[in-house]
């Protein structure tokens, strides 16, 4: 199975699942400076909606030839809040205080340099700080690490507070800075394989960008990040990383460059807007409508048909599980709703149509329960159900569970793009394929974040 199948993210679970922490730390953070109202932050709020123009109707996508921009997209790389980290950077560097880009620190070079939240600042390796927020900027094309991935563009760490039992332990965020057009690049190798065809990678880059940016465009302005680093929004290995066996390898090729360029700054629009570009691995024959995900979807997450994935792994799959460790497992989630059901006795499935989720009425033949397919993939494992398009059957008190596809199945197929272009459609047409009424366009904006960019490293 393809790397980037294992653990297949649903973009959804951005809007779906913000998980408590994070989504408390960007409130609790974002509220702290806004009542230091720093000018980074009068700046970012000040940000120019975007300009849009429709491409006019070419066939194929025309090489720019320009040089990549300087907006740029913040990654958070981690989950939940740091108490301490090793970063690392080759080149030599600059420290600053991230409000207000004054320098306040340099270095030939950080090995293996612990950053830990102190109670006057943070600490960076050497680097006593009486700071609450810096960038860690390293100097001409040097790259950052944490992770064992190592990133274009800086690093900004912001010191906040978590609780720890009844206490408030110091800690921090850490938040990678990157070019737009660089964040394309590496998240087109790192979401889809290098075997793929060329106008497949070049639907992944105009899909992933226009993700990013309608990110961008929907988090709060005193958020201090637009996407995660993992398939919880995109998955992002930066410019190297360093796999399972040790090895330091590109988690961004000449060939992901060379995608981000040919489709440099195209996005997608819907009714003029440019809206999150949800995307899974393998819809396994028809795409769902993006209603399943969320109300606010935009109209052009429309189910389509797929013909392109249809040699995919897990385009079809089954499961097995006892009866009984079902129930056991909803009743874990929900005591209150499934206590009543003393055992299975049989199961009905309602799918208003084929783009749509199937619910499920489960009944002992005097009470019932009714759950959707999401709910319950969410009970049994969303890497036990690969996807939330299945029927369930009950026999010899065994639920065998016949599914479809991989991911949440909304938007763009990835296997699908594969199949698309390889019978010979071309980027635009196919993620007009899986966006229907969506137009491709250039999109032209002040820096996403003005107040730094000219002092990320660009490429
Ligand atoms: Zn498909």
């Amino acid at each position: 199975m393809p790397a980037h199948m294992q653990g297949r993210r649903d973009s959804s679970g951005v809007v779906l699942l913000i998980i408590p922490g994070l989504f408390l730390l960007a409130l609790f953070v974002g509220l702290q400076q806004l009542r230091s109202r720093s000018p980074e932050l009068r700046q970012l709020a000040e940000v120019d909606a975007p300009r849009i123009r429709t491409i006019s109707g070419t066939s194929s996508l025309a090489p720019s030839g320009s040089r990549y921009s300087p907006q740029t997209i913040r990654v958070v790389l981690h989950e939940g809040l740091l108490s301490t980290a090793t970063i690392e950077c080759a080149t030599p560097y600059v420290i600053q205080e991230a409000t207000t880009s004054r320098p306040i620190a340099q270095g030939a070079n950080l090995r293996s340099a612990e950053v830990e939240a102190i109670p006057t600042g943070l600490r960076v390796g050497p680097h006593l700080l009486d700071f609450t927020a810096i960038r860690i900027v390293p100097q001409g094309s040097g790259l950052i690490g944490f992770g064992g991935n190592f990133y274009r563009g800086s690093f900004t760490i912001h010191r906040t507070r978590s609780e720890d039992g009844l206490k408030l332990r110091p800690s921090f965020s850490l938040v990678n800075h990157v070019p737009l057009e660089s964040y394309v690049a590496s998240v087109v190798d790192s979401e889809m394989p290098a075997t793929f065809p060329l106008e497949a990678r070049d639907a992944q880059a105009i899909v992933a960008r226009t993700y990013a940016i309608a990110r961008h465009k929907m988090v709060a302005p005193s958020a201090l990040f637009d996407v995660y680093g993992s398939t919880r929004s995109q998955k992002y290995l930066g410019a190297e990383y360093i796999d399972a066996k040790g090895r330091r390898l590109k988690g961004e090729t000449p060939a992901g460059v060379a995608a981000a360029q040919r489709t440099e700054q195209l996005v997608l629009t819907c009714q003029g807007q440019i809206f999150t570009s949800y995307y899974s691995a393998v819809c396994g024959g028809r795409t769902l409508d993006g209603s399943t995900m969320s109300q606010r979807t935009a109209p052009c997450l429309k189910s389509v048909t797929c013909d392109g994935c249809r040699n995919a792994p897990l385009y079809r799959w089954q499961v097995q599980l006892p009866a009984e460790q079902m129930l056991a497992r909803l009743s874990e989630v929900s005591p209150a709703s499934t206590s009543n059901l003393a055992s299975l006795m049989t199961i009905r499935m309602r799918q208003e149509d084929a783009g749509r989720l199937p619910q499920f009425t489960l009944t002992d033949g005097r009470h019932f329960q009714q759950i959707s397919s999401t709910d319950l993939r969410r009970v049994l494992g969303t890497k036990e159900l690969p996807s939330p398009q299945f029927s369930l059957r009950l026999a010899n008190h065994q639920i065998e569970i016949e599914g479809q596809g991989s991911g949440h199945c909304v938007g763009f197929c990835q296997y699908g793009a594969k199949g698309l272009a390889e019978s010979g459609m071309n980027a635009r047409g196919i993620v007009q394929h899986y966006y229907p009424g969506a137009e491709v366009s250039r999109y032209q904006s002040q820096p996403l974040h003005a107040a730094e960019a000219p002092n990320v490293a660009s490429r």
